[in-house]
C-alpha cells in the first residue's frame, strides 16, 4: 500500500488572498459604483520593455528556421545568459562570479523550493516571521523543524541571530517581502559570521535587489566569507516584469562545501536530473535585460514603482504612521493606526476609502497589527489611494 508524505497534512492552509478577494467582492457587490483601488498587488503591472520583446521575437524566429532551430538546451542554462549575469554582478554589484556558479531557472520560487533536496530533513531551519510563505511551506513538506526569528518594530523587522539562536539552514530575504526592510552590510556580516561559526548555510533571497538605491547590499556575496556559507536566489520577475514570462537564477559558489561535498556539484546534479531547463526563447529575452538598452529601460520601469513607493512612504510619514520599506523596495509595511488588528485595518480602509491592502497577520504571527501596501499599481491610482488615506488618517 502506498504511503504518502503526511507532512503535507501539516502545511497551514493559506486563505489570505482568497479571504481578501471574498471581502472585496462582497464590498463591490454591495457598492457597484465604488472605485476600489488595489494596493495589495504582488504582481507587476508594467509590460516587458521593448529590447526584451525584440529579443523574444528574434529568438522565436530562430526556432522556426532549420538552420537556427534548437532542441534541448543545457539544463543549468545557456552560457550566453550566465556570462551576461556574471558581468552584471561584476559591473553593477562588484561581485566576481564564474558563469558556472550561476544556474538559470524558471524563477526564484522553484529554486527556493527545490533547494530543499540538498539538505537532510533533520536540519533545523531558521527564518524570519513575518515571512514569504514559500520558505515555511516547502520545509514543512520535508518535515523539518522550523524556528522563527521575530521581526518587530525594535529591530526594524530585520531580526538578527545571537549565541542562543538555533538552526542549520537560515532563510534571509533582503530587501524583504513582506516588510520592505533591507539589511545593512554590517548586519549581513553578522549573519555570515554566525553561519560560518556553526557550518550552517544561508539561503539568501535577493528577488528585490534591483530596487536597492541606497548604499545597501544587493547580494550576500558582497560580504566577506559568504561564498563559503551562502546560496543566492534571484529573479527577473520584479526586476524586469517576468512574472508571467518566467526566468530566474541561483548562485551556488564553488567554494561552498559541507561534509566533503560541493553544493555546486550537488545542485548541478539535481538540476540535470530533475529539470530540463528554461526555453531558449525566454533565455534570449532574459539576456536582453542585462544588455545596455534593456538595463536602461528596465530601470525606467523600476523607477515608476519606486516613485509609487515614495508616494506611499511620504503619505504615511505625513500621517505619522510607523512603517518600514518603501525606499529600497516595492513594499511598505505599516503599523495599523489606533491599535487596530491587521484585518480591522483592512476592513477600515476598504469601507472608508475603498483601498485594498494585505493584512500583515497573513505572513506570520508577528505580522499581526501590521499591513502591507505595494507599489505595483499605476502612479495615478497610487496617488489617488494615498490622497484618500491621508484624508482618512488626518481627519
Ligand atoms: N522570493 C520572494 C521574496 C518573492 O516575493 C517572490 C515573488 O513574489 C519570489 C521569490 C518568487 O519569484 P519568481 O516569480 O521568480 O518565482
Amino acid at each position: 500500500m502506498v504511503k504518502i508524505n503526511k507532512n503535507y497534512a501539516n502545511i497551514k492552509e493559506s486563505y489570505l488572498f482568497s479571504d481578501i478577494a471574498k471581502r472585496v467582492n462582497a464590498y463591490v457587490e454591495a457598492h457597484p459604483d465604488a472605485d476600489v483601488i488595489r494596493m495589495g498587488i504582488g504582481d507587476v503591472t508594467q509590460p516587458l520593455v521593448a529590447p526584451v520583446v525584440e529579443k523574444l521575437i528574434a529568438a522565436s524566429k530562430e526556432m522556426g528556421e532549420k538552420e537556427t532551430f534548437r532542441g534541448y538546451g543545457p539544463e543549468q542554462g545557456y552560457i550566453f545568459l550566465k556570462e551576461k549575469i556574471a558581468a552584471y554582478y561584476k559591473k553593477e554589484i562588484g561581485v566576481e562570479l564564474e558563469p558556472n556558479e550561476i544556474f538559470i531557472s524558471d524563477g526564484a520560487k522553484s529554486d527556493i523550493a527545490n533547494i530543499t533536496d540538498l539538505f537532510a530533513n533533520d536540519n533545523v531551519v531558521g527564518m524570519p516571521d513575518p515571512v514569504y510563505p514559500v520558505y515555511e511551506d516547502t520545509n514543512v513538506m520535508c518535515g523539518r523543524r522550523i524556528v522563527f526569528f521575530e521581526g518587530n518594530e525594535s529591530n526594524g523587522f530585520l531580526p538578527m541571530p545571537d549565541e542562543n539562536s538555533e538552526g542549520d539552514i537560515f532563510y534571509l530575504c533582503s530587501p524583504n517581502n513582506p516588510t520592505g526592510a533591507a539589511y545593512s552590510r554590517e548586519q549581513l556580516k553578522v549573519w555570515v559570521d554566525f553561519a560560518l561559526s556553526r557550518d550552517a548555510i544561508i539561503l539568501y533571497d535577493a528577488a528585490y535587489e534591483s530596487f536597492v538605491s541606497e548604499d545597501l547590499p544587493r547580494s550576500i556575496f558582497e560580504i566577506e566569507g559568504a561564498k563559503k556559507c551562502a546560496i543566492e536566489f534571484c529573479s527577473l520577475s520584479k526586476t524586469a516584469g517576468f512574472t508571467g514570462t518566467r526566468c530566474g537564477y541561483t548562485v551556488v559558489p564553488f567554494a561552498l562545501e559541507r561534509e566533503g561535498m560541493s553544493l555546486n556539484k550537488m545542485w548541478l546534479r539535481r538540476q540535470t536530473t530533475k529539470f530540463n531547463g528554461v526555453s531558449y526563447v525566454i533565455q534570449r529575452g532574459a539576456e536582453g535585460v542585462f544588455e545596455d538598452e534593456g538595463l536602461k529601460k528596465t530601470r525606467e520601469v523600476i523607477a515608476i514603482y519606486k516613485n509609487n513607493a515614495k508616494i506611499i512612504a511620504d503619505t504615511l510619514s505625513e500621517c505619522g504612521v510607523w512603517f518600514t520599506g518603501g525606499i529600497n523596495s516595492p513594499y511598505i509595511w505599516l503599523k495599523c493606526p489606533s491599535g487596530m488588528t491587521s484585518w480591522e485595518f483592512f476592513d477600515y480602509l476598504l469601507n472608508e476609502v475603498q483601498v485594498v491592502g494585505t493584512p500583515g497577520s497573513g505572513f506570520g504571527k508577528f505580522g499581526e497589527g501590521y499591513f502591507r501596501l505595494t507599489a505595483f499599481n499605476t502612479p495615478e491610482k497610487t496617488t489617488e489611494a494615498m490622497k484618500r488615506i491621508k484624508e482618512l488618517l488626518t481627519k
